[in-house]
Order: structure tokens, then C-alpha cells, then sequence
């Protein structure tokens, strides 16, 4: 099913796992940021590995 949209729940410790994965959809500022502009769709299963990966499983999607 297409990804429209996706966030990052309260809990990040800036370890960069889901940067690394996906920089297309995540940034590492002070924390972890979706990149709104990105297309989800595209990387649909990266996402998907980052929210699996994330340590803090704050990453959400639907
Ligand atoms: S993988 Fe999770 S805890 Fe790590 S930077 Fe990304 S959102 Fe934050």
C-alpha cells in the first residue's frame, strides 16, 4: 500500500540508523526530520526498514 505519510514521534536520540538508511526521507538535525518534499512512494521500502531499525520505534508511517 502507497506511503502518504510519514512521522517521527517524541523519543529521538539522533542516532543517525534512519538517516543512514533513507537520507532521501530522513535528516539528522538536532534530531531526526522527515523530508516532506521527498516521495515516499519511491522509497517505501526504506522507510519501512528504518521504522524496523529505528531503536526507539518512533518512526511512523501509514
Ligand atoms: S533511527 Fe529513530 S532514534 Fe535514530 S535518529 Fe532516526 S528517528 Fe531518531
Amino acid at each position: 500500500m502507497a506511503i502518504s505519510k510519514v512521522w517521527i514521534e517524541d523519543g529521538c536520540v539522533a542516532c543517525a540508523t534512519c538517516n543512514g538508511i533513507c537520507p532521501e526521507v530522513f535528516e539528522i538535525l538536532d534530531k531526526a526530520y522527515v523530508i516532506e518534499t521527498a516521495d515516499f512512494n519511491e522509497y517505501e521500502e526504506e522507510i519501512k526498514e528504518a521504522a524496523a531499525y529505528c531503536p526507539r520505534s518512533i518512526i511512523k508511517y501509514e
